[in-house]
């Protein structure tokens, strides 16, 4: 089945039609700022990148001009939109409603709003993406993917905060975690490809990207996770604080003369590898950096890695052991440096890298030697296609 793949901001939509059988991506665009002029580019898997500058006043503009693109006769991929057979939407958090993707319907949308006030900034935008294509595409059918479900199956001693217990009540103020399409699609691979038992496995995931999250994975089900309520919890990612503590919030509020939400936009959008170094939150940038001698640099990879290191060890705590541990997104499949001085804490684990194999990128790889007691493995993360083979499933009812 052909799966138009949506994941919508508040001013820009990402778009990807994939054939989910073969796993192929047909094309894959983005369109940015909505609303306020308009650029659509759109790139088919066997042409040339195009580049559209028409006014994209609002989502539903740029739906249906991504369509349009679709079946244009010049550059289009599909003859007709009765070719797409659904379309699966990115949606950030599902509350504690949706445990698992969903065929959206009114009754889905109203549960999806009552989630907007754990992501503000998220789920208005994502429900403005599904309106627009149930207006252009009425009799196709829409399925949510939740970016925080696959999460749904911690225990209550992971996700509940030592806070007073009124505010879980009464505010939902729990872990949720996300990237769950990526963990759950990642942990199915590694237990694929490290020939584990998928009901008796312990595997741990290392998403790291701009934003970073760990999972750990027992049988196939997440039992612990490292961001929280919000994403800004856990690893030291690209801008993102991650993990610390509560009171520095006042502090430098107070010192600086700052609102809370400036305090919380320095930990979101000013913090992490960015924040600590000045030099920038890539990891090839902060690689170069560190290699002229810009010492910032070199400690705020140091921080990072250490931090990844230390959420692993508690994790093969929490399940008493792992099997597995695999690495994922933009840093964790393209960095092996940073792999390696991650790996470097696990001594205690009885952990051996091959360096050879550490050096592969792009595809999935063992990276341990056969004698490591734990499998280390690098699994490139699809999450589109994972949207997109959910979808199908749903839609197929399989
Ligand atoms: P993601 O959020 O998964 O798209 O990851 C984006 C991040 O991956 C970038 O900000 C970089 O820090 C990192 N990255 C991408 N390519 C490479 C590479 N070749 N080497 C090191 N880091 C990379």
């Amino acid at each position: 089945m052909k799966v138009l793949v949506i994941n919508c901001g508040s001013s820009s939509l990402k778009y990807q039609l994939i054939d989910s059988e073969t796993g192929k991506a047909l094309v894959s665009g983005l369109c940015e700022r909505i609303g306020i002029d308009g650029i659509l580019n759109y790139k088919p898997a066997d042409g040339e990148k195009l580049v559209f500058n028409d006014p994209l006043p609002d989502h539903k503009v740029a739906v249906g001009n991504v369509l349009a693109a679709l079946t244009n006769p010049e550059y289009g991929v599909i003859k007709s939109l009765d070719e797409i057979g659904a379309v699966g939407h990115r949606v950030v958090h599902g509350g504690e409603t949706f445990a698992e993707s969903v065929i959206i319907d009114d009754g889905v949308i109203k549960a999806i709003e009552d989630c907007n006030d754990l992501a503000p900034l998220h789920n208005p935008a994502n429900l403005i993406g599904i309106d627009a294509c149930r207006q252009l595409m009425p009799s196709t059918p829409e399925v949510a993917v939740f970016d925080t479900a696959f999460h749904q199956t911690m225990p209550e001693k992971a996700y509940l905060y030592g806070l007073p217990h009124e505010y879980y009540e009464k505010y939902k103020v729990r872990r949720y975690g996300f990237h769950g399409t990526s963990h759950s699609y990642v942990s199915k691979r590694t237990i694929d490809v490290a020939g584990l038992d998928p009901d008796d496995s312990k595997v741990i995931v290392c998403h790291l990207g701009n934003g970073a999250s760990v999972s750990a994975v027992r049988n196939g089900k997440s039992v612990d996770t490292s961001m929280g309520l919000t994403p800004l919890e856990g690893l030291v990612m690209g801008t993102r604080s991650g993990d610390i503590d509560p009171a520095i919030v006042e502090f430098i509020a107070n010192k600086e003369n700052l609102t809370l939400s400036e305090m919380m936009n320095v930990l979101n959008k000013k913090s992490g590898v960015y924040g600590m170094s000045g030099v920038s939150s890539d990891f090839r940038d902060l690689d170069k950096a560190a290699r002229e001698g810009n010492e910032l640099a070199q400690s705020a990879v140091e921080v990072f890695c250490y931090r990844v290191a230390k959420y692993v060890g508690s994790y093969a705590a929490a399940m008493n052991g792992v099997d597995a541990i695999a690495f994922t997104a933009g840093v964790g499949e393209n960095d092996g440096k940073v792999r390696k001085m991650i790996c470097e804490h696990f001594g205690y684990l009885g952990i051996s890298i091959d360096s050879e194999k550490n050096s592969i990128r792009g595809e999935e790889v063992v990276i341990s030697t056969p004698d490591s007691k734990v499998k280390v493995l690098v699994i490139p993360t699809n999450e589109e296609y994972a949207i997109a083979c959910e979808t199908t499933a749903l839609v197929e009812g399989k």
